[in-house]
């Protein structure tokens, strides 16, 4: 398979490799979550980008088990990997009681080769018992929170129906910090409303926070889906290629050099995907990424000691 070109970031593949001495790689889990956000504890609708139809498996039908799971991701990696990060994905994956959690992030826990987690949610669900449950965990596992913000700015918050504000993520991260947990921030860039200095805004803001990952998606707009009919009604236009990589390279000059970068592409189902086209062509992307860089002679965190100063 065709592999991006050389990297000027600290990509996570390289990250794991470095620090576990071996290829980790990431299994899918959907547990059966839903969402605050969807289901009307925090807003009905979910964020207007968001398809709801969670992963392919629970279109199948009854979920399999998450040791089921974890055992069917393992076949597709083996034999180039031989440690892995359970990814807790699908919608908001604190969003039970501790219990119910504690038994779930146990069970992948107990699986042969998983070193560790990686749990996708909102800044606003996040009890302290839930933070004492990951940090326990943290002692002896590795173990990511993915916190979903996508924008510093509340009114695109406001705009993409987010049902959290900026403040209630700074919360998140200050209760998070020192518990042994990594962070990481999922961002995204091409959305409504927002200038390219708005984009650098929430670059610059998650630089200077103790934050030591992202994932960098560019908008899509998918069937079923709010944006998705901003779309077809022609209210709303998508980002180009050209301007999505010019501005991550942007935002990797901003970051500091040790955060780890996730992720520069997104992925939505093809069968409900309306545009941007390019965003289909990850590899494309993240080498256009990697050319941008190499044309400007430049790298992850170019400009952040500059900011500090
Ligand atoms: S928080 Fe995540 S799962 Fe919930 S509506 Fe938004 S994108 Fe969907």
């Amino acid at each position: 398979m065709a592999k991006p070109i050389n990297k000027r970031y600290n990509d996570l593949k390289s990250y794991w490799r470095n620090l576990f001495g071996c290829n980790v790689h990431k299994l899918q889990i959907d547990a059966g979550f839903t969402c605050p956000n969807r289901d009307g504890l925090v807003a009905t609708g979910g964020c207007i980008y968001c398809d709801g139809r969670g992963s392919k498996l629970r279109q199948q039908g009854e979920l399999p088990s998450v040791a089921e799971q974890i055992a069917s991701g393992k076949k597709y990696y083996k034999p180039h990997a031989s440690k892995y990060i359970a990814y807790f994905q699908t919608f908001t994956n604190t969003y039970a009681p501790v219990e119910k959690l504690r038994d779930l992030y146990d069970e992948a826990l107990a699986q042969e080769d998983v070193i560790g987690l990686s749990i996708g949610t909102r800044p606003d669900c996040l009890a302290p018992d839930v933070i004492e449950l990951l940090s326990e965990y943290a002692k002896k596992y590795h173990i990511w929170v993915e916190l979903g913000l996508q924008s510093v700015h509340d009114k695109t918050l406001k705009l993409i129906n987010r049902g959290h504000n900026f403040q209630q993520f700074s919360d998140a991260v200050n209760s998070l910090n020192g518990s042994g947990l990594n962070i990481c921030v999922h961002i995204i860039i091409g959305l409504p409303g927002e200038s390219d200095e708005d984009v650098l805004t929430t670059a610059k803001t998650l630089a200077s926070l103790p934050v030591q990952g992202i994932k960098i998606h560019s908008l899509l707009a998918l069937e079923g889906t709010a944006l998705g009919e901003m779309y077809k009604k022609g209210t709303m236009s998508m980002i180009t290629k050209e301007k999505y990589v010019s501005l991550v390279a942007d935002v990797l000059e901003i970051l500091p050099p040790k955060m780890v970068i996730q992720r520069l592409t997104a992925d939505g189902y093809r069968d409900i995907f309306l545009a941007p086209d390019w965003a289909m062509n990850k590899l494309d992307v993240l080498n256009s990424i990697n050319k941008e860089l190499a044309r400007r002679d430049s790298y992850q965190g170019k400009h952040y000691q500059h900011l500090k100063k």
